[in-house]
């Protein structure tokens, strides 16, 4: 069965609007900050989705877009800014960031309570000891999108191939605490083959075109295909070969429409959130 990444993000937005429009009757509007420096095509679109994305379940978004040469001391001081600012329930930077700016002394200065994006070392550190604290967007979406199955993880095989900071790692972390048996392969991994055999849930994050082949599934797994990688012709394939793994496979997210779909979910969720401690406070 194909996991329909575009139909559960739908579902889990209306819920979100309608969260937010409690929150509206407490007069409370969740707001998120994004903050785009310079002018790279494919962030210019990733924010305006995001914008998009708000506007649909009425969470308030403000969109700061500054120039390419933009110092380091000046985005510290937008965030110092924003960090103090009522209306303000999370803040985002696009990344990549210019070469003139270290991207984790950015993402250090964002207060860890408006921290959507979950890339906060006191985040990392909350999600590894258990404890509260935001995680980040396409782990969040890639578990949503496992629990759909409503298939068991208690006690199942987890692979989960890559080892980034904000994917790999995390979405290990989250099938752990979901009390999965979990191994991280990456680029360094010894017979990846024989280790995805094994998986009742496979991960693929990897950025290799289709690199995930028919004979590493095992009949019966659920399978996430995470990467984005467009070809030559245009065409925007995953990490995992599609028609081969879904022979095998019982559940398998397509690309697109799979993950891609729930990033953006998830950051309005983390959004609401924020929006909700700031309704307790
Ligand atoms: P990354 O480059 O930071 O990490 C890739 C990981 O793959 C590394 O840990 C590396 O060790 C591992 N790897 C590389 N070659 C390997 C090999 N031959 N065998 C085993 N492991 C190998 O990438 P990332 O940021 O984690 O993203 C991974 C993919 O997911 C990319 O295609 C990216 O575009 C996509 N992505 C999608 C979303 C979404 O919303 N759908 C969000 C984030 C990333």
């Amino acid at each position: 069965m194909i996991i329909d990444g575009k139909a559960i993000a739908k579902m889990k937005r209306e819920e979100i609007a309608k969260e937010v429009a409690k929150l509206n009757a407490k007069r409370i509007t969740p707001g998120l900050a994004v903050i785009l420096v310079g002018d790279d095509p494919a962030s210019q679109i990733y924010v305006r989705n995001k914008h998009r994305a708000c506007k649909e379940t009425g969470i308030y978004s403000r969109e700061i877009t500054l120039a390419k040469d933009t110092s380091e001391e000046d985005l510290l001081a937008l965030i110092d800014k924003l960090n103090a600012d009522s209306a303000i329930d999370g803040i985002l930077v696009q990344l990549p960031l210019p070469k003139q700016i270290d991207p984790d002394k950015v993402i250090e200065r964002i207060s860890p309570h408006k921290d959507v994006d979950g890339f906060h070392p006191v985040n990392a550190g909350a999600l590894l000891t258990g404890q509260e604290g935001f995680v980040s967007c396409t782990p969040l979406g890639i578990m949503e999108l496992i629990k759909s199955t409503g298939q068991e993880i208690s006690g199942k095989d987890a692979v989960v191939i890559g080892r980034s900071n904000i994917v790999g790692k995390p979405v290990a972390h989250l099938l752990l605490r979901e009390n999965a048996t979990v191994t991280i392969c990456h680029s360094r991994t010894r017979d990846l083959k024989s280790i995805c055999q094994r998986a009742d849930i496979l991960v693929a994050a990897i950025g290799k075109a289709e690199m995930i082949t028919g004979d590493y599934i095992k009949e019966g797994a659920i399978v996430i295909d995470v990467g984005i990688n467009r070809l030559e012709s245009g065409k925007v394939v995953g990490d995992v070969a599609f028609e081969e793994a879904s022979k095998k496979a019982t559940y398998i997210t397509p690309v697109p429409g799979g993950v891609g779909p729930m990033t953006i979910t998830m950051l309005l969720y983390n959004t609401l959130l924020s929006a909700r401690k700031r309704a307790k406070d």
